[in-house]
């Protein structure tokens, strides 16, 4: 029997309205999130991978439900969001956090160390003040900072500082799933893989998974399990990082995966150029979204939207050329 998924998104859907009053019905529409479907497994590192304004961000929001989604399910170990009353939809968030990808105005600049940590705390569960302060020392000093800090305020704190404080609000009240949305972009190079390699570290010590969102391919790469790769709010390649490292198969991934330096001779990334800009999203391509900028686009493309299918065991792509049909041999 197959284990239950920690987290399963099915059809999932957010549109946006555009333009138009209270009154008045919206110009047009966004869809930030088009039709996404995969699951995470507890213990798993799944990265979410795009350029800017794909709907990872929505996504992960859609996820912890900062926002309603317009369509789809979310369940979460098996039970669907939109049949749990209240309470459960409290206990539910409380095993999921988020990391937001700002360090400088995810904090409340008028609060203390101490009260930003364990505001998810108290927001979840009574315990005494000196409880609260013990657990939030106890986390600062597992994310590399010290108990005297709690008394500080965020503007005393570097970047990176203030990232290992909104990791430890995160943990505080004892996640499953964390989301962390960009969360080393906003730093200096130099303190990236340190946030990264302590996260690597608190996924084991405090039995994470993590649904990591980012723009940057090589940090996805190095955390995650798996990866998926978005575009105009849907999905267009899910993979093992292993596989999608050593041979990506839709163009977009592979155009995205040129734009990182390759060290590994292995791998077998064949130059793939993109052609125009993203589009606009308010009025996205027919057909498959990204044949405006792919170069192998062909009359097909441009009519029928392309499934995400299995091409290879446990490998989906969403693009005609892996799917028998276009320049047989094209894309390998
Ligand atoms: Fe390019 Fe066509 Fe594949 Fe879309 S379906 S990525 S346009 S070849």
């Amino acid at each position: 029997m197959s284990e239950t998924p920690l987290l399963a998104v099915h059809d999932l859907e957010k549109r946006f309205p555009l333009g138009g009053g209270s009154l008045s019905k919206p110009r047009a529409w966004v869809r930030a999130v088009d039709g996404v479907s995969f699951s995470v497994k507890r213990g798993e590192s799944f990265g979410l991978v795009g350029e800017s304004g794909c709907g990872k961000t929505t996504l992960g929001q859609l996820i912890v439900r900062l926002i309603d989604p317009t369509g789809g399910r979310i369940e979460f170990e098996g039970q669907d969001y939109a049949s749990m009353n209240r309470a459960e939809i409290r206990l539910v968030r409380k095993r999921m956090q988020i990391i937001f990808q700002d360090p400088y105005s995810s904090l409340d600049p008028r609060m203390k160390v101490d009260s930003i940590i364990t505001e998810p705390l108290r927001a979840v569960q009574r315990i005494s003040k000196t409880k609260r302060r013990d657990a939030a020392a106890e986390l600062l000093e597992r994310v590399g900072l010290r108990a005297v800090d709690l008394d500080k305020y965020p503007h005393e704190f570097s970047g990176g500082q203030r990232q290992r404080i909104g990791i430890a609000r995160a943990l505080c009240v004892r996640p499953e799933l964390v989301v962390a949305d960009e969360p080393v972009s906003a730093l200096d190079v130099s303190i990236q893989a340190q946030i990264i390699n302590l996260m690597q570290d608190l996924k084991d010590d405090f039995d994470l998974s993590y649904i990591f969102i980012s723009h940057d391919l090589s940090v996805v790469e190095h955390i995650c399990d798996r990866i998926a790769v978005m575009y105009l709010g849907t999905i267009f390649e899910l993979a093992s990082s292993e596989s999608f490292s050593l041979a990506p198969r839709h163009p977009y991934a592979r155009a995205l995966l040129m734009a990182v330096p390759q060290p590994d001779p292995q791998r077998r990334v064949k130059p793939v150029s993109m052609e125009e800009d993203v589009p606009n999203p308010v009025d996205p391509p027919s057909g498959c979204t990204f044949h405006p900028r792919c170069q192998f686009a062909f009359d097909h493309c441009r009519v029928e939207r392309p499934p995400l299918v299995e091409t290879i065991p446990s490998h989906y792509v969403a693009c005609w050329l892996n799917q028998g049909r276009g320049i047989e041999g094209e894309i390998k």
